[in-house]
């Protein structure tokens, strides 16, 4: 059998209006705007909270934590890296305090936009910052809302948990994969 290995998926430069956006505070934090990455015309459109480290300190590209947790899921439930485009509610990175409601509130349109223009087929949000960013207005998390079907915005959406969460706490895998395995059924299914 051979060894997991993370692939490092290459990274969609971000639209000239938002490369050097100074929407919210994180404009002075950043390195550059993480517009997202992965196929762009991907069907499956996955959505965590804020790009992590994506370099080391000499500069190389790496895989963190999370993005291997993520791709060791979707490798258990069968989803392919192909099938997929990876963004944050937030594109830029924060290595400091900052105000998060406000940060995110700023960064929405960038979604939006993101949202819009790919039309994903389907939507996997993962962690309760996400759950709770799309559903501001009710009592929402993760375990509420995972292992079944949704729609945000009538896009076909599922929610688990982020794969930091699940690094950290592997008792949670199962049932990660049990929800990539929803996608993967649905987006090997076409049912788009
Ligand atoms: S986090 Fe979003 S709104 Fe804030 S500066 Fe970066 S791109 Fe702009």
């Amino acid at each position: 059998m051979t060894a997991f290995k993370p692939e490092i998926l290459r990274e969609e430069a971000p639209p000239a209006f938002a490369a050097q956006c100074q929407g919210c505070e994180l404009a002075r934090q950043r390195h550059r705007v993480v517009w997202g990455e992965g196929n762009q015309q991907a069907p499956i459109f996955i959505l965590m909270d804020n790009p992590g480290a994506r370099e080391d300190k000499e500069g190389h590209p790496f895989v963190c934590g999370t993005r291997e947790t993520l791709q060791l899921g979707m490798k258990e439930a069968g989803l392919e890296l192909s099938q997929v485009y990876v963004s944050y509610l937030l594109k830029c990175r924060p290595v400091r305090a900052y105000d998060k409601p406000l940060a995110r509130e700023a960064c929405f349109s960038h979604l939006r936009f993101q949202l819009e223009e790919k039309k994903p087929c389907i939507l996997l949000g993962l962690g309760n910052i996400v759950v709770q960013t799309l559903y501001p207005e009710q009592e929402a998390d993760v375990k509420g809302y995972r292992g079944r079907w949704h729609a945000y915005e009538g896009i076909p959406s599922v929610f688990s948990y982020h794969p930091l969460a699940v690094r950290r706490r592997p008792v949670l895998m199962k049932y990660f994969v049990q929800d990539l395995k929803l996608v993967a059924e649905r987006n090997k299914a076409g049912l788009c």
